[in-house]
């Protein structure tokens, strides 16, 4: 097993006993990181996604980790799907965003807010990777703010009518659904929910590939005119939208947290080789100080990335018994929002650093290091920016009255 991942699953049996079958998974994760290691570097320099990828996460059980076994999942705790996301995030943040999406934001969605029929009906398909879904919540005109989203929904019969651009969406060229969130055109203007068959009529769906990183990744743009989408296709109460966008990115954000921890435990193993390996001036380029300090840097933010992410996903498992507790839900979204915050920060620092030691070599596609470094921007961005992070940090510290955003 990869030597940084076993010290994370050593770190973790120390707060909380791990099952053999949660030891069996993590072996998985680690065989699914191993074979999906080369394929995806060599997608990386093509700047495609690899449709191999999720079935390989598939076959080795990481698209079911959070789901329940009547949905043909594993049902395991939100700590379990972050160590094992953690070790797959060593491969850059492509696959950690196929994850995010197709399990964290859509089937975990399905699974809290979809009606029985709903959950048999698509969950299983998912975790198998018969049905690929996106996430269409941000538009060209609403990004931080998506409770101002235009897309809007009209009653038609028993069924509605969908118009509207989603942009910047994960999976979106190449998925079979969209839990897409639109608004009401009645007056009140209400926000829903709804799975959006994506071969229906009306969508139109374009790849948006200049991009600064992150190409393993499938990002686009998707436009509805007047899409018809059947009633049982409603996901949660009818105007409880932004409450199932909320709470799929409560768990999408700890998943970016996890994928973080991940790209800097690949910028040390990396930055370590590469010390030992490369000379100048005589000696290994890891017998120069300065790069000693770099190195004692990556290894320092590893620790300070880990910690707050594993206690996040601790304080969610805990208020996942019990949805009701708001208290237990306040603390969780804090604690997410602090691991997100900070190991997305360390995470870019890690691979500037490992970049740094690579010299000139890391400043290219073809360097892994060069890979993490254009794909780790991304997670100060996308699940909540940075600044979003903060202002939700800030509020639990003063008060909701301080939030200082609507
Ligand atoms: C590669 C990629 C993949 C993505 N995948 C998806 C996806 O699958 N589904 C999806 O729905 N979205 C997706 N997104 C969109 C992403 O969630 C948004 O980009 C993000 O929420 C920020 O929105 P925005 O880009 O519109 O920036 P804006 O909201 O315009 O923000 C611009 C700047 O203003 C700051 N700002 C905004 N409001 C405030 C405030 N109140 N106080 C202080 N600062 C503020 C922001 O922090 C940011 O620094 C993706 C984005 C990228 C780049």
């Amino acid at each position: 097993m990869e030597k940084l991942f076993e010290e994370s699953i050593a770190n973790v049996s120390r707060m909380r006993k791990i099952s053999d079958a949660e030891m069996d998974l993590f072996y998985k994760a680690d065989k699914a990181a191993d074979e999906l290691f080369l394929p995806e570097y060599e997608h990386y320099i093509k700047r495609e996604f690899n449709p191999e990828t999720p079935k390989i996460l598939s076959k080795y059980g990481i698209l079911g980790i959070p789901i329940k076994a009547e949905y043909g999942g594993l049902g395991m705790d939100p700590i379990i799907s972050v160590l094992a996301k953690e070790r797959l995030g060593q491969l850059g943040m492509g696959i950690s965003s196929f994850i995010n999406v197709q399990v964290f934001l859509c089937a975990q969605g399905i699974q809290r807010w979809g009606n029985e029929e709903q959950r048999n009906s698509y969950i299983p398909k998912m975790v198998k990777n018969e049905k690929v879904f996106c996430f269409g919540l941000t538009e060209p005109e609403a990004g931080s703010d998506p409770a101002s989203l235009s897309t809007s929904y009209k009653k038609d019969g028993s069924g509605y009518r969908i118009s509207g651009t989603k942009y910047l969406i994960s999976n979106g060229t190449i998925s079979d659904y969209m839990i897409a969130f639109a608004r009401s055109d009645h007056v009140n203007g209400e926000i829903s929910a709804f799975i959006v068959d994506m071969r229906g009529e009306g969508i139109e769906r374009v790849e948006l590939k200049e991009k600064i990183g992150l190409f393993t990744s499938d990002t686009g743009m998707i436009t509805m005119d007047d899409v018809s989408v059947p009633e049982e296709n409603l996901l949660g109460p009818i105007g409880k939208g932004i409450q199932v966008a909320y709470s799929s990115l409560f768990n999408a954000r700890l998943g970016v947290a996890a994928g973080c921890v991940g790209v800097i435990e690949a910028a040390l193993n990396a930055s370590v080789k590469r010390a030992r390996e490369r000379f100048q001036h005589g000696k290994e380029i890891g017998k120069h100080q300065l790069i000693q300090g770099h190195l004692s840097a990556i290894r320092q933010n590893l620790e300070e990335a880990r910690w707050p992410t594993y206690i996040a996903a601790l304080k969610k498992g805990e208020y996942e018994k019990d949805y009701s507790n708001r208290e237990m839900m306040l603390d969780a979204e804090m604690r997410i929002s602090l691991a997100k915050r900070i190991a997305s920060k360390l995470a870019f620092d890690s691979a500037d650093r490992a970049v740094q030691i690579h010299g000139g070599f890391g400043y290219s596609l073809m360097s892994p290091v060069g890979q993490l470094f254009c794909d780790s921007r991304v997670a100060r961005i996308y699940e909540g920016t940075d600044e979003i992070q903060d202002l939700k940090i800030a509020s639990s510290l003063l008060g909701k009255e301080y939030e200082a955003y609507s």
